[in-house]
């Protein structure tokens, strides 16, 4: 469980992030929801450990999170922009964070390792292509093959299917939520697409302006909406 207690985040004199407080239960997938500027990335990138809050805590588990180093958190990212390496096949792409780990494994438990990861995001026969060589769909695939290859206990998804059109990022959408349960991994989904988050989530958590004004199951917030800016964004989708 991650818990966020009344978390400030200022860049300079712009407060980014007011005092947000939110549970991740285990092996829950939440989507944070909000327009652009919402100060969703900005959380994003605090529960990873590559920006600090100002005041309030972040726990993972019962331990403070600014005890435990980036690298021991096991958190595993794609972000939208978060490129493929372009000079490294699909296979080595995945293969990269096993290889700069801690952790030493060998030769054939790397290779075993991608073999099995090719086939949890369905793209067998593939690991010997180069990224240009693959579609952006299958590129996103190939990110998420590349965060889980660690084994993280979360995952943290900024906006990753953002750039793609919109039939591929439905598809994406299913299987993501098919990977999601198939490993129960806790899962923290930003987006600022209504749909996508109601279609995706456990729990969507909607931010305005750095603050979290309503959260619940996607029935929860489409039937209550509790202001009239979640009626508005959420009415936007449809
Ligand atoms: P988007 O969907 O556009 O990425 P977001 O909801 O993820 O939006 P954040 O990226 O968290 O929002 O940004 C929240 C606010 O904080 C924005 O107004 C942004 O300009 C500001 N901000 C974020 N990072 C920095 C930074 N490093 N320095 C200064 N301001 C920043």
């Amino acid at each position: 469980k991650i818990t966020l207690d009344t978390v400030v985040k200022t860049f300079d004199t712009f407060r980014a992030v007011h005092g947000v407080s939110l549970e991740i239960e285990s092996g829950e997938l939440i989507a944070l929801l909000g327009p652009s500027g919402s100060g969703k990335t900005t959380i994003l990138r605090m529960v990873a450990g590559l920006e600090y809050a100002d005041s309030g805590s972040i726990l993972f588990g019962d331990k403070d999170a600014t005890d435990i180093p980036v690298r021991d958190r096991g958190v595993g990212f794609v972000f939208q922009h978060y490129a493929l390496f372009p000079h490294m096949t699909v296979a080595e792409n995945i293969a990269f964070g096993m290889k700069v780990s801690k952790r030493k494994r060998s030769r054939e438990e790397i290779a075993t390792r991608v073999t099995e990861l090719l086939a949890l995001v369905r793209l067998e026969g593939l690991g010997d292509r180069f990224p240009t060589q693959i579609s952006g769909g299958q590129r996103q695939r190939v990110a998420l093959a590349r965060a889980l290859a660690v084994d993280p206990r979360v995952l943290l998804l900024d906006e990753p299917f953002g750039a793609l059109d919109a039939n591929v990022r439905r598809d994406l959408r299913r299987w993501l939520r098919e990977i999601h349960d198939q490993l129960g991994i806790t899962t923290l989904f930003v987006t600022h697409d209504q749909e996508e988050a109601l279609d995706l989530a456990d729990r969507v958590v909607i931010l305005e302006q750095g603050r979290i004004v309503q959260e619940g199951t996607p029935e929860e917030v489409c039937r209550r909406p509790n202001s009239p800016f979640v009626t508005k964004f959420l009415g936007d989708a449809h």
